[in-house]
């Protein structure tokens, strides 16, 4: 399986990080490596000195495809979570600088972090989902899908117009406002509406 991220899709996001807002969606990948296993312990990592969190709704791809339709796009998933886009916000500043790929800021092990699967059911409203995280019991980041620039479909019909979907695959839909730096210590609790789907301890 892989990761297909996508960045910058929240107005106010691309905001405080002082980015242009794309017309089109910015996607990139992190490998199945990048994958934290459930339960497992997350380690901060020895090469960044600014690790940030980024809570996103993640789509879970239940069939094959590539060159899908939008209108056909809600037939590729079949789950919803939550997770973590971590980030060496450090390092991806230094590659931005150079114009260089983001990879070691963002695909390293473990930097994915999936909530547990919700169905999707007849009744998601897919434009009406709120989602947020908090740090050590606080909420630091609070979102809500109808604020997306692309949303769900228009995501998995454009990232299959490069990259086959296969079933497994997970794509993070994109961070809203309130990124920001863990420390070694610090929970972090991420919901769909008021459902905890992960919880985790930086250490
Ligand atoms: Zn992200």
């Amino acid at each position: 399986m892989k990761f297909l991220c996508i960045g910058r899709n929240y107005v106010e996001h691309a905001k405080e990080l002082g980015n242009e807002v794309p017309e089109e969606p910015v996607i990139f990948m992190k490998p199945q490596s990048a994958l934290l296993q459930s339960n497992a312990p997350f380690y901060y990592p020895a090469f960044t000195n600014e690790l940030h969190y980024e809570c996103e709704v993640v789509l879970r791809i239940c069939k094959n495809g590539q060159y899908i339709q939008e209108s056909d796009a809600g037939n590729y998933y079949d789950a919803i979570s939550v997770g973590i886009d971590f980030t060496a916000r450090d390092i991806q500043a230094e590659l931005k600088k150079k114009g260089l790929p983001w990879e070691k800021a963002k695909a390293w092990d473990n930097s994915a972090v999936l909530g547990k699967w919700q169905p999707i059911g007849e009744g998601l409203k897919k434009d009406d989902i709120r989602f947020s995280m908090k740090k050590n019991g606080a909420f630091v980041q609070q979102g809500h899908t109808a604020d997306m620039i692309h949303p769900f479909d228009k995501i998995v019909s454009y990232v299959s117009q490069f990259f086959s979907l296969n079933i497994g695959d997970v794509i993070f839909t994109g961070t809203p406002k309130g990124v920001g730096a863990c420390v070694v210590g610090d929970e972090l609790e991420g919901f769909l509406g008021d459902e905890s789907m992960f919880k985790l301890l930086v250490q």
